[in-house]
Formats: C-alpha cells, structure tokens, sequence
C-alpha cells in the first residue's frame, strides 16, 4: 500500500514537472511569435518612414528645380535682351560711320576733280607759255633749242637757270625726234663721262637704257667727255651721238618733263 502512495506520488510529481515545461514551451513560443511580430511591425514602420521621406525628398528637389529652371530662363531672356540691345547700337554706329565715310568719300572726290581742274587750268597755261618762249612739246616733255652756242657746264647751267636740265634721251621715238628738229645743228645733250672715263651717265644720274653712238664713237678723241646728238659727220639717220671736248661751243636742248598733258 505504502508503495503504490509514492508510485502515484511519483506519477503525480513527473505530470506537474511535465505540465511545467509545456508551459514554459508555450510561453517561449508566444514570446518568440510576439517578437516576430514586433520586428515585422517594427520593419513596416521603417518602410513607412523611408517611404514617407522619400516622397518628402522628391518634392523638395522638384520644387528646387522648377525654381531653377525659372531662373535659368529669366536669365537667358535677359541676355537675349542685352544682346539685342548690343546688336541694334552696333549696327546703328555701323551704318552712321558708313553714311558718315560716304560723305567724306564724296567730298575728297569732289575736292580732287577741283583740284584737277586747276591743275590742267595751270598746265596749259604753262605750256602757252613755254610754246610763246619758243619750246616744242613732245610726249610729256617740252623741249627748247637755242641758237647761241656754249661749253657743256655753261648750256647745262642755263638750263638749270630756267629750272630745267639738258635733254635726256630714253626711247627711240624720242632720237628721232631731235634728228628731225635739228636738221644740220648738232646740239648737247645731258650726258658725260666726266667723272669715270667710259662711264657715261645722264645728268640725272641714271645710266643710258638706250644708246645712239654713231659708228666709231665715243673714241675720247682729245679727251672728250660730252655727248653731243646729231653729229654730221655720221652715215646713219639714227645713230647720231659723239663725244666731244666739253670746252667746245655747240648749241644745247633743255628739257622740262610735265604730267598729265
Ligand atoms: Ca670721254
Ligand atoms: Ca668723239
């Protein structure tokens, strides 16, 4: 009897222990289950907090933009503006100097068609002049032979005297010219070799670009160091200059070059 009291004891005590754990099973698992739960509602209530700022955010940029949009298109209408402005002043300046420069244009026109005027007025007084005093006129140049006779320094310094110079032959029409004026008169012309034997030069300075020597001259006979035009002595109707002592007297020919005749 005794025995079967703490069997039953015994049973009753291994229930209650095994009642025990269940409980505390359960209790773990409603604590685990309520755990989960607070996490989930933890991480829903975080979602709803991202979600919300960042719908909070998207507005604040798109409002940012906007705003900066508008200025950047106030900005580019002003410099329209401005540039607008430049553009009209520039074009205005443009076309005042323009008008201002086709005035001037037309003035100094006008002043040189005055000026040419006179010029030919005065150029054709001059040569009434030089023609009455006896000069002969040939492309561009007036010319004048005297009758008297003198030294070569002496001729070229009554030339100089009438603000002219000895007669310097560059072409062929122009020889040809003085054989015909001078007929029988040999005269001279403003060509020496006075400062280097054999190096003949115009009284300008410059070296002869065409030449009429007659056939054996120049030859230096007796120290000849002026040239003469029309030498009678030659055989040619063209080829008519000769060296002569510049002592000896033989007339002269000046000439006064002139433009615009
Ligand atoms: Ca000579
Ligand atoms: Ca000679």
């Amino acid at each position: 009897m005794s025995q079967d009291v703490y069997a039953n004891v015994n049973r009753a005590a291994k229930i209650g222990e095994r009642v025990e754990v269940e409980v505390e099973i359960y209790e773990s698992a409603d604590t685990v289950t309520n755990g989960q739960n607070t996490v989930t509602e933890q991480q829903e209530t975080n979602t709803n907090k991202t979600t919300q700022s960042n719908v909070t955010g998207q507005d604040c940029h798109h409002t940012t933009g906007t705003r900066s949009c508008r200025l950047a298109a106030v900005f580019l209408g002003l410099l329209c503006v401005i540039l607008l402005i430049v553009i009209i002043l520039l074009w205005f300046k443009f076309t005042t100097d323009r008008d201002q420069l086709q005035t001037s244009n037309s003035n100094l026109a006008a002043e040189r068609d005055q000026l040419q005027k006179e010029r030919d007025g005065l150029l054709m007084n001059l040569s009434e002049l030089f023609l009455l005093s006896g000069w002969k006129y040939f492309n561009s140049s007036f010319y004048y032979i005297t009758t008297e006779k003198k030294s070569w320094s002496e001729s070229r310094k009554d030339c100089r005297d009438k603000g002219t110079d000895l007669l310097i032959i560059n072409s062929r029409e122009e020889q040809e010219f003085f054989n015909k004026e001078l007929g029988r008169t040999e005269a001279w012309i403003g060509l020496t070799d006075e400062v280097t034997e054999g190096d003949w030069k115009w009284v300008d300075g410059s070296k002869p670009t065409v030449k009429f020597w007659a056939e054996g001259e120049p030859n230096n006979y007796q120290n000849e160091d002026c040239a003469i035009t029309s030498f009678q002595r030659t055989i040619s109707d063209i080829l008519t200059w000769a060296d002569y002592p510049c002592h000896q007297s033989v007339s002269w020919i000046c000439e006064k070059r002139v433009t615009g005749l």
